[in-house]
This record gives structure tokens, sequence and C-alpha cells, in this order.
């Protein structure tokens, strides 16, 4: 890579969705040709790399691949005409550069299997929590810093460390029980916002119980991982941009708040129903809000789980009647 190519890739970067530096002479971002996975946002599965002198692009998801001065025509036909003619004057016309396969040598991420923090049962506060939520304290940890804690996990996760308070900890492992990322529960009522999550690498998936889940099996899909203790074969969002399609899972069932007028749930339960999926619609007589107030009033869950999940033209009935709004 010479100086003109260098100084039109900066020039482009702004423009390229997520457009980082891996290392010296690559570069990744979000695939312009293709768009990359419009589910996951955060998918960045274009490259800039060089071969020899030249810089080439490729996409590993549409498999899109060119050298650099085609990838800027494509991108910007106008940036391009200055970067032909910035060649040309440099003495480095044509193309006689030898095109080869990309050898992407950089390492995939390292996920650390376990947690080096003392359960939540460990500490007073945190275990008397869990406890009244009629959680077991010895399945969640505890940081007593929990930024600085998250920044020693992964660089930079928090900028700042001020107001750096205890937090009940929440792991979120792969299939593999990887690492892959944490979340953390505020013990003091003025820490907002309640949950902060961290994901160690970009393209996890923020579900919690992935490592537990059966797969061929009925799966649950809860809002949160406290709520998912209580429900047989349950994972857990920590992120409203979760992309199930990946998975690959049969038979699964959408588990949302009773909420009946917050529009954020209605929209969502509404389009899952649009979309075919099979949803829980609660019973009118329950006043609890989320599935950890109904086991703390003494209500079966997992039967009231199983006699209220509806899909289709009966799923539209049932959250017609069940939503106030
Ligand atoms: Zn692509």
């Amino acid at each position: 890579m010479d100086l003109v190519d260098a100084k039109y890739i900066g020039l482009i970067s702004s423009r390229l969705e997520k457009f980082k530096r891996v290392k010296d002479n690559l570069y990744n971002f979000r695939c312009p040709i293709c768009g990359d996975s419009q589910k996951q946002r955060n998918k960045a599965r274009g490259y800039l790399y060089s071969v020899k002198a030249d810089i080439n692009f490729k996409c590993h998801n549409c498999g899109a691949s060119m050298t650099f001065s085609t990838f800027l025509k494509e991108v910007d036909p106008v940036c391009h005409k200055s970067y032909i003619f910035e060649r040309f004057k440099s003495g480095k016309t044509g193309r006689g550069y030898v095109v080869e396969t990309p050898k992407f040598d950089f390492d995939k991420p390292v996920f650390k299997k376990k947690l080096s923090l003392p359960l939540a049962s460990t500490n007073d506060k945190a275990s008397d929590y869990l406890k009244k939520r009629k959680l077991n304290p010895t399945k969640f940890y505890y940081a007593e810093k929990f930024k600085s804690f998250c920044n020693s996990l992964k660089k930079d996760s928090f900028s700042s460390t001020t107001n750096d308070n205890p937090r009940i900890v929440i792991p979120l492992y792969d299939e593999e029980k990887n690492l892959i990322g944490i979340q953390g529960r505020s013990l003091n009522p003025w820490d907002q916002p309640k949950y902060l999550t961290i994901m160690l690498s970009d393209d996890a998936p923020k579900i919690y119980g992935l490592d537990t889940v059966k797969k061929d099996e009925k799966i649950y899909i809860v809002e949160g991982p406290f709520d998912s203790t209580f429900v047989e074969n349950s994972v857990a969002m920590c992120g409203s941009d979760v992309d199930i399609g990946s998975f690959n899972w049969s038979n699964y069932i959408w588990v949302l708040d009773n909420e009946p007028r917050n529009r954020e749930i209605l929209n969502r339960i509404c389009k899952l129903i649009d979309r075919g999926q099979q949803v829980v619609i609660w019973p009118s007589d329950v006043q609890e809000k989320d599935i950890n107030d109904m086991v703390l009033s003494g209500r079966n869950v997992q039967d009231m789980i199983e006699s209220n999940t509806y899909s289709g033209l009966e799923a539209k009935v049932k959250f017609t009647n069940w939503k106030k709004i």
C-alpha cells in the first residue's frame, strides 16, 4: 500500500459503516456492495487488505472480490476519478499487480471460559437481593466495581469509571460455554440504568442461556435472565436487537412482559403475531408485569405460559382483548 491508497482509504472510511483498522494493511467494515446483514447491524464482513504493493477488497458475506480501484469506483465514482489521476501522476498506472487469494491470519477472538469473580452468595447485599426475588445466589456473581471489572475483560468497555458501584453479574455463555458477555444488575436504586450489558465480541448474540438450552425441545424466549430461571428450557433477551433466525430452533415461543399499556411491547407482540410466531398472551386477571413478580405472588408461571400460548388468528383475538391502548 502506498500513500495514495492510504489517503483514499482515509477519504472513504467515514462512508463505510463500522469501519475499523484491524492492523497494518487490514481494514474491516460493513460491506457496501451487499449491505451485509440487515438483521444484525453489528455484522461487518467487508475487508480491505494488502497483497504485495496493492490493495484488494473482499466480502465474506457476498463473496465480492476486487481491486481497491474497482471498489472505489463502486463506492464513489467521483473519488475514483481523482484516485486514478493521482496514481497516474505518481507513475502507478494499469493494474500490473497479481491478485492473490487473501489469507486472513488475524486471530479469532478468544473467550475466557470462567469469570474470576466471587459468587453473589458470598456478598450479603447481593445475596439478600436475589433471595428476596426467589433467585439462587449461587447462580450469579458479584463485582465490587462493575465497570472496572468490565474494562479488565474488554478494554474500553466503559470510558469512565466514575460511580463505579457494585453489581450482581449475570454471565452470558454461548453453546460451547464460552463467556460471550456479562450483564450487571445494580444493587442501589440510584444506580441507573438498572442493567448494563457488555458483549465481548460484536458478533455475539445478546442472549442468556444458550449454554443450557435444549435446541430440539420447545424453547421459551423471555425478557430477562432472572425471569428465565423460572421457565423450563428458556433463554432471555439481553437486548431488543436479537436475531433468533440464525439458531435454527424449530419450536420457540415468545414470552414478553405483561404490560398491556406499554406501546413498545404492544408493537413487538403485534409484529411477532404477524410473522406467524407463537406468543404468550397473559390472562387479563394477571396484574403482575413480569414473570419474577408473578412467581413472588405465588402464581404457577410454567402452567400459565403453557396454557396461554397462541399463534395466528387466535393470537390476534387474544391480543386485542389483552391490550389496553
Ligand atoms: Zn458483501
